[in-house]
């Protein structure tokens, strides 16, 4: 037996679902329930673009598969499994402990049965992870689905990995007020916990819906051009992470407005779901807020407040994170 099926057994082996076919086989085998249809997304990480050499090797785990995890809730589907295939330029015991660790702590918190992937030497880390969810395609939360008067929301907190990232490039000359925030904010950069249940049981209730991934105004725009519509925002409803309550008033509203990495949903609904989505946001501990409502007139209008007489603001001129900028 070769030293790459050694790993695969010792690392990524573990018991699956009743039904299910895992790792070991040609393909693995994966039952969806009647009715619903496979929803799959991908994600590409790779060393030095998307995670510094030296982070944690089990948040990596972690991170690799909740950005996957965050696009099955953007689309109202429930995770089912997923298969993970890596580049390692060598193979190092306790690295690969601790990332496989990670990942399959978050695998199995959210029901998502490791059942394959790919192992192979190469020069950079590289791991690809693929996961396979399920929805009803009546249900499923398009990003073409908003409708005209719906409500938008977000769930969570917006701006902290951005300034963790931020913090994080300059580590050595952060005086120790920074030090301290960055300590506070770290793992909403590298330890990403996307809403999958929120995600899975808005299918049904909400129309449209993004995961946060290249900051607000980006994501929803990419809503507002498939759905042919637009957006106000209102700036003060914006759940800012509590952690940036000392950051100048410029560099805040970048990080809300246009920060990335937060893998959080942002979703429109029809305001007579407006109840039925804060109980079950309150059932599954999942802090909402209504920032703003979907308009016919195309583009995105930033209102300092909600209350009448709201002033209008500048959109910020950094949309948010592309690769090829
Ligand atoms: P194949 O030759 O068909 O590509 P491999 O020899 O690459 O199969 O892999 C053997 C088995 O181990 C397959 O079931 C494959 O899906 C699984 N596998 C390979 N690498 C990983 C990994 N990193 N994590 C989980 N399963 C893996
Ligand atoms: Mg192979």
């Amino acid at each position: 037996v070769s030293r790459e099926f050694d790993l695969i057994a010792r690392y990524f082996t573990w018991p699956v679902p009743e039904g299910m076919l895992g790792v070991g086989d040609d393909c693995a085998l994966v039952p969806v329930t009647p009715g619903y249809q496979l929803a799959t997304s991908t994600d590409l990480l790779i060393e030095g673009r998307h995670f510094f050499s030296h982070v944690d090797p089990a948040a990596l785990g972690h991170k690799s598969l909740a950005v996957n995890i965050s696009d099955l809730a953007a689309m109202g589907a429930e995770p089912l499994a997923c298969l993970l295939s890596l580049s390692l330029p060598e193979i190092n015991e306790s690295w690969l402990a601790q990332f496989a660790a990670g990942f399959r702590r978050l695998a199995q918190q959210t029901g998502c049965a490791l059942v394959g992937g790919d192992t192979t030497q190469g020069s950079a880390i590289v791991i690809n992870v693929t996961v396979l969810g399920q929805v009803k395609p009546e249900q499923a939360l398009r990003r073409s689905a908003a409708r005209l008067h719906d409500d938008i929301w977000v769930t969570g907190h917006l701006g902290a990995p951005d300034i963790a990232l931020e913090l994080l490039q300059r580590p050595d000359t952060l005086p120790p007020a920074e030090r301290a925030l960055l300590r506070s904010i770290r793992d909403t950069l590298e330890k990403p916990q996307p809403p999958w249940q929120f995600g899975a049981a808005l299918a049904g209730i909400a129309h449209a819906a993004i995961d946060i991934s290249d900051g607000l105004l980006q994501d929803l725009g990419h809503i507002l051009a498939a759905s042919r519509c637009g957006a106000t925002l209102y700036y003060s409803n914006l759940p800012g992470h509590p952690a940036l309550h000392s950051l100048n008033a410029a560099r805040l509203e970048q990080a809300l407005l246009c920060g990335g990495d937060v893998y959080q949903l942002c979703f429109t609904a029809s305001p007579d779901q407006a109840a039925a989505i804060g109980r079950l946001g309150a059932r599954l501990n999942v802090p909402l807020a209504r920032i703003g409502t979907i308009q016919r007139e195309p583009g995105i209008r930033l209102l300092n407040g909600e209350h009448a007489g709201a002033r209008s603001m500048p959109l910020p001129e950094h949309r948010g994170f592309s690769h090829f900028d």
